[in-house]
């Protein structure tokens, strides 16, 4: 069974509330605890050794990555951070100096978004290391940015590169919540989420999700250098590379068609460092089409491009 599948097939059986405004199927669940013009965003994330790191990556940058990919899905929901708790499975045999660097990464990225740690437990595991760490954070009352939320017509920006990340974006990357906020405070944004899965997966979570179709165009999808390079060494080509690699952490949201001039130039000036594509559009048909420099329109599913040629 696959991870989404299980998923789907997990998500009936969960609990809900009165209290719990969005369970599963966005990037953070969102709470209303009664507190006055806010809402509670509620979420967790594990890494695996052997699946989302391997011991040669150093263990603060693994804190590091367990934390901020935590972080992203608050940013995610344009949300605040507040407050983690870490799980921790290790080895019986596991030096304590290496526990150290592990939280020293954690304890890092937590303070660069003023996030407490304020618990949490270590386990012992049989199967190496792994890092679960769960976040609450806050979104202002009517605020929801989710998936579902896109529309016909919307244009669908992305910020950043994409693809290439395992030479090393996947460990050193900074959740974008300062973007995604001020992209919330500013302009009309219909949905949000960050790209985690590769953009191919990810527009397909944004399709079931809202019933509507995208529009990509080939030559907007902002392909990173380290894709470019990885591309030159054989295999899949840099462009599939950018839509399926994963773990990019970069954000993804659509607004109405009119304010992307405004949106560009507003952002060019406000970070300028960081790159934003306009890369496609909303469409109402339920599919993932991507139009090509010949003007050839072929579709996307979650794995990308190339074995569709
Ligand atoms: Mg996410």
């Amino acid at each position: 069974v696959k991870e989404f599948e299980l998923i789907d097939r997990l998500i009936p059986l969960l609990p809900g509330n009165k209290e719990t405004l969005v369970g599963p199927g966005d990037d953070c669940a969102v709470l209303d605890v009664g507190v006055p013009g806010k809402l509670l965003l509620f979420k967790t994330d594990a890494v695996v050794e052997g699946v989302h790191f391997t011991q040669d990556d150093g263990w603060g940058r693994i804190g590091r990555k367990a934390i901020s990919r935590a972080l992203s899905d608050i940013a995610a929901m344009a949300g605040e951070p507040l407050s983690a708790l870490v799980t921790l499975g290790l080895p019986s045999d596991f030096d304590f100096e290496r526990v150290k660097d592990i939280y020293q990464g954690i304890q890092e990225r937590a303070a660069m978004f003023g996030v407490s740690v304020s618990g949490g437990e270590a386990v012992r595991s049989t199967q190496g290391v792994f890092l679960s760490i769960s976040m609450v954070g806050w979104v202002p009352q009517g605020r929801l940015l989710l998936r579902k939320n896109m529309r016909p017509a919307d244009a669908l920006f992305v910020t950043g590169d994409l693809g290439g990340s395992r030479s090393g974006k996947h460990l050193d990357f900074i959740p974008r919540i300062e973007q995604a906020k001020w992209l919330a405070d500013r302009f009309e944004i219909h949905a949000l989420m960050d790209v985690s899965d590769g953009l191919a997966g990810d527009l397909q979570r944004l399709r079931e999700a809202s019933g509507l179709g995208i529009e990509l165009l080939s030559e907007a999808i902002p392909v990173s250098k380290e894709a470019k390079k990885a591309a030159q060494q054989g295999g899949a080509s840099a462009l599939n590379r950018a839509l399926s690699d994963g773990e990019d952490f970069e954000l993804l949201f659509t607004v109405p068609a009119s304010v992307a001039v405004a949106l560009l130039d507003a952002w060019k000036e406000r970070f300028p460092d960081l790159k934003l594509s306009c890369i496609g559009k909303v469409v109402p048909e339920k599919e993932i089409r991507i139009l090509s420099r010949t003007g050839r329109f072929t579709n996307l599913d979650c794995h990308g491009y190339d074995h569709f040629q």
